[in-house]
């Protein structure tokens, strides 16, 4: 927001005049101001535990095959529009923006469930996954993406 009384006189700082008319006075209510968006749960957001960017990361799984599709990253309003509306909804580092799985792919994720884990710092939200949840069009972010590794099985354990 821009801070008024700087001497600029570049453009004027008009003070918004207020918008209620006389007829408004019946309908005062303890909330805040119209239009001021919902907050998130308090006791949640008292639980996480959010990176430097006011971020937690989301493991997005599908709920009956438990299907690992992909990460992605949800602040505060993410989170709330994600526990309120039926739709995964996360915070795009890159673009700045809040982005609604699906809205332009078409590969929408309708929640099952969400949970937050034992530090704080992860969700898990558990969805049904339509189509592909990755947006090189694998049905996981995973796929085809292993990395070598040396693998072991606990009868290893006398050799390692
Ligand atoms: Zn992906």
């Amino acid at each position: 927001m821009r801070r008024a009384g700087r001497g600029t006189a570049l453009e004027s700082q008009v003070m918004p005049s207020s918008t209620s008319s006389p007829t408004d006075s019946s309908t005062s209510s303890p909330q805040g101001p119209a239009g001021e968006p919902p907050l998130l749960d308090p006791a949640v957001a008292g639980a996480l535990k959010k990176d430097d960017a006011g971020l937690v990361a989301a493991v997005v799984q599908q709920y009956d095959t438990l299907e690992v599709l992909m990460l992605g990253w949800m602040d505060e309003e993410a989170l709330r529009r994600t526990l309120t509306s039926g739709r995964v909804t996360f915070y795009s580092r890159s673009r700045s923006e809040y982005w609604r799985k699906g809205d332009t792919s078409g590969h929408r994720q309708w929640v099952k469930g969400v949970s937050l884990d034992c530090d704080g710092d992860a969700l898990l939200v558990t969805v049904d996954q339509e189509g592909a949840a990755c947006h090189t069009g694998t049905r996981t972010c995973f796929d085809g993406r292993a990395l070598p590794a040396v693998t072991a099985s606990r009868t290893d354990a006398e050799g390692l």
